[in-house]
C-alpha cells in the first residue's frame, strides 16, 4: 500500500468528484485516498462519514 494517506489521518479527507451525492443533507462521497465514506461538513471538508457508521451498527 502506498503512503498516500497524510491528510486522512487526521480525518481530512479529499472525495472522488465524480462520486460526489447529495443524500438530503450533506454532500457525501468516498474518500479518494482511503476508499472510506465521507461527508461534506462544510465547504472543502470532508471527514470521515460517522452517520453511515451509526446507520450499519443498528442493523
Ligand atoms: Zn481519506
Amino acid at each position: 500500500m502506498k503512503l498516500d494517506l497524510p491528510l486522512c489521518l487526521f480525518n481530512r479527507h479529499a472525495p472522488r468528484r465524480s462520486r460526489v451525492k447529495w443524500d438530503g443533507l450533506n454532500f457525501v462521497g468516498h474518500c479518494r485516498f482511503c476508499e472510506k465514506p465521507i461527508r461534506r461538513m462544510d465547504k472543502g471538508r470532508w471527514v470521515q462519514d460517522q452517520i453511515e457508521k451509526i446507520k450499519s451498527s443498528d442493523l
